[in-house]
């Protein structure tokens, strides 16, 4: 009998007893409204931004509805207008260029490498057509960030990060999030926090901080932010910036301040797992594991490898194989989009043109989630069970 996973590649663990509790605290207040406090009481949302603004060593934080919202008010907060290009990853997932059509900009993707990171030598041949880069570090895959800010400074190109993946990664010890003018978070349950729906964006930039706020939803009352620049700050802005509402509430901050406490330890034990996967699958034959630089501190919440230049029925059969025996595979090489795996040429809104390279790359990328809730025996089972469905298959068509 061939060995057969049983557990569930969509299941997260359950929120801290202590986040539960401080939850069930706001909602007895009654005060879920972030503006909504009792006098000399600051609110969980601004706690958090504090909190947020410390891990990542930023001057400032704004918490909103979404990583998606996060991303499209760092674009309006640095001034794309409708009509801009905007250059991003063909790799990514879709909330990525759907904030960049959010403000009414144009997305101009470009490649991916081997590597699955943002190919710099395509971004430097395109860095003219645009003055914004949404960068995303998809799949938690850094690019050489000196590398890449160099060639964007050099074009002076302003770097958003998109940090979804990246919560508590670093490149040289820098946290993602911090090298470019903002850094975007998203804590949506699939990500390394989970509050069901959330974002985070950090900058050391006042008048991008001040403009955040204010975009997020804030009235006239971000003197009650804990992690905001001066009142001064918000002199001009206030006026001039318009309210377009997706601020946090003190339910969600809540629940996030004790699991921002643990990111550290969660990381390290999705790294034992990534790590335990990626020893199984290393050597197996007609399989890529991406190898990580030494200058990146990765988090493995996810991992993938490449079947590059197979045949999509051959991958097809892997994906199939491994399903039967419980090991949930995603592939970006699919035609259509199917759950998360859509690519540059699914956002049908978005008129791009073909990237052949980028395509071989994409055509080969296979992805798999890596729950907390797995246990490293877990890990060595799946990968057990991949190294055997890969072989197969690849054998049967040598
Ligand atoms: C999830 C995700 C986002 C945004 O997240 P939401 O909070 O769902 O809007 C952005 N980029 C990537 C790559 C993501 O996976």
């Amino acid at each position: 009998m061939p060995e057969v996973f049983k557990g569930s590649f969509t299941q997260q663990e359950p929120i801290p007893e202590e986040a539960i509790a401080a939850a069930i605290e706001v909602m007895r207040s009654g005060r879920l409204h972030r503006y909504n406090t009792a006098h000399g009481e600051v609110a969980e949302t601004a706690l958090l931004e504090q909190e947020f603004a410390a891990y990542t060593g930023s001057k400032y934080c704004v918490a909103v509805a979404s990583g998606g919202y996060a991303m499209a008010t760092a674009l309006r907060a640095i001034g794309v207008r409708p009509g801009d290009r905007v250059l991003t990853n063909a790799f990514t997932l879709a909330p990525v260029p759907g904030a960049i059509a959010a403000v009414g900009a144009v997305p101009v993707f470009v490649g991916v490498t081997e590597s699955l990171v943002i190919d710099l030598e395509d971004l430097a041949a395109k860095a003219d057509q645009a003055d914004v880069l949404l960068l995303s570090h998809m799949r938690g895959h850094l690019a050489d960030m000196e590398a890449l800010m160099a060639i964007c400074d050099a074009a002076g190109v302003t770097v958003i990060e998109d940090c979804a993946h990246t919560m508590g990664a670093a490149w040289k010890g820098v946290p993602s999030g911090t090298q470019g003018k903002v850094g975007c978070y998203s804590c949506q349950t699939y990500k390394h926090v989970n509050s069901g729906e959330g974002g985070l964006l950090v900058t050391d930039d006042a008048e991008v901080a001040a403009r955040a706020v204010m975009l997020s939803g804030s009235y006239m009352l971000y003197g009650r932010h804990a992690a905001a620049p001066p009142p001064e700050a918000f002199a001009q802005i206030r006026y001039e910036t318009p309210n377009i509402s997706g601020r946090m509430d003190n339910l969600r901050a809540a629940i996030l301040r004790p699991q921002l406490r643990d990111l550290q330890a969660r990381c390290v034990r999705w790294n034992a797992r990534y790590h335990e996967i990626e020893k199984g699958l290393r050597g197996t034959p007609g399989l890529r594991v991406i190898e990580r630089p030494q200058k990146e501190t990765i988090v493995g919440s996810s991992i993938q490898f490449l079947l590059l230049d197979w045949a999509e029925h051959h991958v097809k059969d892997v994906l199939a194989r491994c399903a039967a025996r419980g090991v949930e595979l995603k592939w970006f090489g699919g035609a259509e989009p199917v759950g998360f795996t859509s690519r540059y040429d699914s956002w049908k809104y978005v008129d791009a043109p073909a990237m052949p390279v980028s395509d071989r790359v994409l055509a080969g990328i296979v992805d798999m989630r890596v729950p907390l809730t797995f246990t490293i025996e877990d890990c060595a089972l799946i990968a057990r069970i991949i190294r055997a469905e890969v072989s197969a298959v690849y054998q049967a068509a040598a």
